[in-house]
């Protein structure tokens, strides 16, 4: 079957049939086009549908991302989830606002602003007049059928995909993790500023699934280690940056902890230590470090023909089995 060609319109103003001047394009879903006519009066007026959905498109852009930006910074406690459900939810108040108030005020125009518009392969025509001749003259493929005025282009949902991918990178931006790793042999609970919010069971030997890791809003916060029967071990006065990455592992002091570095190809050097120390038992680990509790691959390993590059691990081990480097002063 072939595709149906351009319906055949009368030149007269589709939205108020006094004499046309000027065409508007008509576009369906399915990429069907009409070269709708239109009074120099009533283009001026639909402009304003096409300037007003252009100003709540950005509107949601902006009052979604800006409430997405500042939400885990204004509010700190709330999490994730609810990061992404508000800014999304304030994304949509332009949107709703435009739904409920008429794009033109004055009572004497007609409740539509376009006269004419695709619903599937139908064109829908709301002038009666205009709507019967069209008809007349494409009797199989068109409709003059009153159907509601569609206020909403598919371009307009954009603003809300970059909403929702933006809440939770800013939420998880501002809620940056925290490994915590148990080696005093026993359960241990975590309090985060006088609030339960994790237990941790204990590990000794390193390993890359040791510990839990939590997310924790950024800023100044007050770590809590007790032990299974409620005894206080620890308190550790931090600040956590957003974005980073740090490492909690409370009554630690006989494990020592420090970084690998290796490099590779045109950076190849032997292999450094540079230990962590720090009374808290809390540090914020660097970007860099990609490799958790397992050394970072020798040499022999590393393919020599790349350009190189440096791998840095962080490691733990009982002082008494650690490297000398890695011992903290
Ligand atoms: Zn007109």
């Amino acid at each position: 079957m072939t595709e149906p060609g351009p319906p055949v319109l009368p030149p007269k103003c589709a939205r108020c049939m006094q004499d046309a001047g000027r065409r508007r394009i008509e576009r369906s879903l399915r990429g069907r086009t009409a070269s709708v006519p239109y009074c120099t009066r009533c283009s001026a007026l639909m402009g304003r549908l096409a300037l007003r959905r252009l100003a709540v498109a950005l509107s949601a852009l902006l009052v979604g991302v800006c409430t997405a930006l500042a939400l885990p910074i204004a509010a700190p406690g709330i999490g994730v989830t609810a990061t992404s459900a508000i800014s999304l939810g304030a994304s949509l108040l332009p949107v709703l606002l435009h739904a409920l108030l008429p794009v033109l005020n004055r009572t004497s125009e007609p409740p539509w602003l376009r006269g004419a518009w695709w619903h599937g392969d139908a064109l829908v025509c709301p002038h009666e007049g205009f709507a019967a001749i069209v008809h007349d003259r494409n009797p199989s493929t068109l409709q003059k059928a009153q159907r509601r005025e569609p206020r909403f282009a598919v371009w307009m949902g954009a603003p809300l995909v970059v909403v929702a991918l933006v809440g939770p990178w800013s939420a998880r931006l501002h809620h940056p993790t925290v490994r915590i790793l148990n080696l005093t042999g026993d359960r241990m609970l975590i309090e985060v500023d006088g609030a339960p919010a994790v237990s941790v069971d204990p590990t000794s030997a390193e390993s890359t699934e040791a510990g839990i890791v939590v997310r924790v809003p950024a800023g100044r916060r007050r770590f809590e280690a007790l032990d299974a029967t409620g005894e206080h071990l620890v308190t550790a006065r931090v600040t956590l940056k957003s974005g980073a990455q740090h490492l909690f592992a409370p009554a630690s002091e006989e494990y020592c902890f420090w970084f690998e570095s290796v490099g590779y190809g045109r950076q190849a050097f032997e292999p450094t230590i540079r230990p962590l120390s720090g009374p808290t038992r809390f540090w914020t680990i660097p970007a860099r470090v990609k490799l958790w509790f397992r050394p970072a691959p020798t040499q022999a390993t590393a393919d020599h023909r790349s350009t190189g590059g440096v791998v840095t691990a962080l490691r733990q081990a009982h002082c008494a089995e650690a490297p000398p480097a890695a011992r903290a002063k």
